[in-house]
């Protein structure tokens, strides 16, 4: 049974932090937990229980202000049966409307955007001193190391794989993207500081890490650029490719991730670095965005569908089994059915392992909301859509039945959310197989599966055996949005 009551003034707090949006929000919400938690307060994924409610907002998704005003909504029902509940709201949408939150939720006690994240539990103190706080940074520090989410404590999803920040904010200007609005410009984490906590995570039974970044690929231009025009006399190196090698190389851990590479930026030392590197994953996401070199230069990218599939067809050549996936929009203002064309045959000669595909919907604030006259009829795009996903999806189930009879090595996920008796894992290529194991086994342990069917989004094998037992501490759950 659920315990409902509120905290007594002895009891710690009860906090729940609710994500929305992507990886670099999720990072984010665990280390307002890991803030949180140092301040003596326990996470609970009981929204009525809970004293303290984080909303970590995102801006990027459709309908970002209606869900976020949805959830106030009910919140503010539970504060008024609760009125010592705390409500905040952090993330891109803050950022964004700033002071326009409060204004249509004055009963929410806290504020605060993507710059100070760091300053959670500091804000959540004052707030409860000196009543309801809105606090929005224009601009990160570049030399504050504090304010690199991965610098703060963290609570973590899954204690044997953690997120490390390698790099905030974005230099590019997409023109569909809200990000170097709401992030700022790009800022790197110092190296060493970087390969010591991947060091301690490993120390912490942690194998897997994901380097997170908006243009992980550019990691370093700003530490090169910097440390110049101090005098030092520096030579220009790509610093991501040191980085695989150098996280890859830290004892303990077996699978390196990153996300995202930026295909203009791909460069042949990273490409190098991924096949020297044996804890580097065999899956490069690459997100392309549409196959017509117009609406590329209309979004701005910085590359053509030719010279994408050549950096494809090198990264192919270069790393053995290696899965790729995309992200594509669909209906970018001003796509003809010749541009459309295109993307899907570049979708089709890509033959992608999986592809994340978004129906173009305006992000206020970005250059191509304003191209409204250019706006694509919504049962066309809808059309394309179709077309288009299943293009993709004859190509991923290729990709999957071609791996058919072999045996992988996953890392397990734990039972499956819809028949529990079925253990999922997830492959080096990031594919997630659903097997029959007959036992529960730790979640973070490795085991060889043989896989022995394909679906478009899926494999499906038999346990051959565990090959180790996951060793970390931690397992504390942030809820998702
Ligand atoms: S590279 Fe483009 S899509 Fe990615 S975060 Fe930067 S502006 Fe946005």
């Amino acid at each position: 049974m659920t315990d409902a009551s509120p905290s007594t003034d002895e009891a710690p707090k009860r906090f729940l932090v609710r994500t929305f949006g992507c990886q670099m929000n999720e990072h984010d919400s665990e280390r307002i937990a890991g803030q949180f938690g140092a301040e003596g307060m326990v996470a609970t994924d009981d929204l009525e229980a809970a004293d303290v409610v984080v909303l970590n907002t995102c801006c990027i998704r459709e309908n970002a202000d209606n869900k976020l005003y949805g959830t106030l909504g009910h919140l503010k029902s539970l504060k008024d049966r609760r009125p010592g509940m705390e409500i905040v709201v952090s993330g891109c949408l803050a950022q964004k409307d700033k002071e326009s939150i409060r204004e249509r939720a004055p009963y929410v006690d806290l504020v605060f955007g993507t710059h100070n994240v760091h300053r959670a539990a500091d804000l959540l103190r004052r707030s409860r001193d000196e009543g309801p706080l809105t606090e929005i940074l224009e601009a990160t520090v570049a030399d504050d190391y504090e304010l690199f989410p991965s610098a703060m404590p963290a609570q973590r999803e899954l204690g044997h794989a953690a997120w490390v920040t390698i790099q905030i904010g974005c230099d590019n200007s997409c023109a569909f993207c809200i990000v170097p609005a709401v992030r700022g410009p790009e800022i790197s984490r110092p190296f060493d500081r970087l390969v010591d906590e991947v060091r301690d995570l490993a120390a912490a039974g942690v194998t897997e890490v994901t380097l997170l970044g908006q243009n992980v690929n550019s990691y370093g231009r700003d530490l090169t650029l910097a440390a110049r025009q101090a005098g030092d006399d520096v030579r220009v190196r790509p610093l991501f490719a040191d980085l695989l090698r150098s996280v890859g190389a830290v004892e303990g851990i077996r699978r390196v991730r990153y996300t995202s590479p930026h295909p203009k930026d791909l460069r042949p030392e990273t490409i190098a670095a991924m096949a020297e590197t044996p804890a580097v994953c065999e899956h490069l996401h690459l997100p392309v965005q549409s196959g017509s070199d117009r609406v590329l230069a209309a979004m701005h990218r910085g590359y053509s569908a030719e010279r994408y599939l050549q950096r494809l067809a090198d990264a192919r050549a270069a790393i053995d089994d290696l899965a790729v996936t995309t992200d594509l929009i669909v209906g970018f203002p001003g796509e003809t059915d010749e541009d459309f064309e295109a993307t899907l045959a570049l979708a089709a000669a890509a033959e992608y392992d999986s592809a994340y595909t978004f129906i173009y919907s305006p992000r206020p604030g970005t250059e191509a909301a304003e191209l409204v006259d250019r706006y694509v009829d919504p049962g066309v795009v809808a059309e394309r859509f179709d077309r288009l996903k299943a293009v993709l999806e004859r190509s991923a189930l290729r990709k999957h039945e071609g791996r058919v009879g072999r045996t992988e090595e996953v890392v397990v996920e734990g039972p499956s959310r819809k028949d529990p008796s079925i253990t999922t894992g997830r492959t080096r290529q990031n594919k997630l197989v659903h097997f029959a194991a007959g036992r529960a086994i730790k979640v973070g342990s490795y085991a060889d599966v043989l896989v022995t069917g394909a679906a478009p989004h899926f494999l499906r094998g038999e346990l051959i055996e565990v090959t180790e037992i996951a060793r970390h501490r931690t397992r504390i759950p942030v809820a998702a949005g």
